[in-house]
């Protein structure tokens, strides 16, 4: 098989593996008082010392505070249901489900349009500010289905302008794009483990640490009461080594490889559209419409070929809905539903996307 879908979770990194499989050798409780427990609270606290390193922050002089949670989508939720609960806020229309869905159950949330390359309008989002001064702001580094990156460092100069809070959903964009969390001055980062080579089943959110949080899981003290319940301390070990790890092997190829599958398509197809292609993107992420083929259809294909890539579309209840995020940028339903993701990663070849671009050819042709 070729594996081409790194943005919905990436293999575990061997040196990962390593260290989890080394401390799954022990009990490891870091609240217990002998030395079990101290060897596991200090194994816990480098983890979260090289976590914070990944965006340029030490934690005992920096003024932020990192908080360990079980997901990405706990630490979206955390910020949501904590920070969010008492102030008007407002979100991105291309976000993830684990910030988008709040709208669900809180009538305080607003959400802001993006332009057709899925780029968040700052000019609606600075008239929002002006009737919401104060506000809670939050809006994805970069986006999971198109790769597309938002002006981040505009958008804190811009929301702190108003006395705004600032949150960015950096799920997608730790390791694959410097984070200097200093230099954007965002207020708060969520970020999983599983999409840089650790496992899944940790999280983080970044904070500053004059900001207090309320506890969305409540119990004993772990997490300076931010988050309780005993830690998963290989998962959080494991991001910790993966911190230090992944940036250093995603290797600016990765660019080369995923132009290269895009110029191969374009060259043979002339209808081919390619989203968020007009702006920065992450680089290993390709969202690309095959005009008339339905994405369930290639994506049966492409797997019959040993190759796994994903669609834009999210499937529930047995039903194959367009991508929100598309649907968010103006894309006509005929070229959303047509959508495939390709992201690539760690140990992908040019021979593997040689083989990719020859099997959406003939995908293509076959129709
Ligand atoms: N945010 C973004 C942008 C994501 O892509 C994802 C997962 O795909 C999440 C949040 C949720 O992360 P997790 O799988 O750790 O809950």
């Amino acid at each position: 098989m070729i594996y081409l879908d790194h943005n919905a979770t990436t293999p575990v990194l061997p040196e990962v593996r390593d260290a989890m499989l080394e401390i799954l050798s022990y009990p490891s409780n870091p609240s217990s008082i002998h030395a079990f427990g101290r060897n596991a609270k200090a194994s816990m606290e480098k983890a979260r010392q090289n976590v914070a390193w990944m965006f340029g922050i030490d934690l005992r002089r920096d003024g932020y505070s990192l908080v360990f949670t079980g997901s990405g989508t706990e630490s979206n939720n955390l910020v949501m249901s904590s920070i969010g609960s008492s102030l008007r806020t407002i979100v991105s229309a291309v976000e993830h489900p684990s910030i988008l869905r709040h709208k669900d159950y809180n009538d305080n949330i607003d959400i802001l349009d993006v332009d057709k390359n899925g780029i968040a309008r700052l000019d609606l989002l600075e008239e929002w500010l002006k009737d919401n001064r104060g506000g809670l702001v939050s809006i994805m580094m970069a986006n999971n289905e198109t790769g597309v990156i938002q002006p981040i460092k505009e958008i804190a100069r811009l929301v702190h302008q108003y006395d705004g809070l600032l949150h960015s959903d950096c799920v997608q964009a730790a390791g694959k794009i410097d984070v200097d969390l200093i230099d954007l001055d965002v207020d708060f980062i969520s970020i999983s483990g599983h999409k840089f080579g650790g496992s899944a089943g940790v999280g983080a959110l970044i904070y500053k640490e004059k900001y207090s949080l309320m506890p969305l899981i409540i119990g004993g003290g772990q997490e300076r009461g931010v988050r309780a319940g005993t830690e998963n301390l290989a998962a959080i070990v494991g991001i910790g080594v993966a911190s230090r790890y992944y940036h250093r092997k995603i290797t600016p190829d990765g660019i080369a490889l995923r132009d290269l599958f895009e110029s191969r398509i374009t060259e043979v197809c002339k209808d081919v559209v390619i989203f968020g292609s007009e702006v920065v993107r992450l680089h290993n992420t390709s969202m690309i419409s095959m005009p008339d083929v339905p994405a369930n259809q290639q994506l049966i294909a492409f797997d019959m070929e040993g190759i796994a890539v994903s669609s834009g579309s999210a499937c529930s209840s047995g039903k194959v809905k367009a991508s929100h995020v598309l649907k968010a940028m103006g894309a006509e339903d005929k070229l959303a539903d047509c959508a495939i993701r390709v992201s690539l990663g760690i140990g992908n070849t040019k021979a593997e996307v040689d083989r990719l671009a020859e099997v959406w050819i003939k995908i293509w042709k076959k129709q």
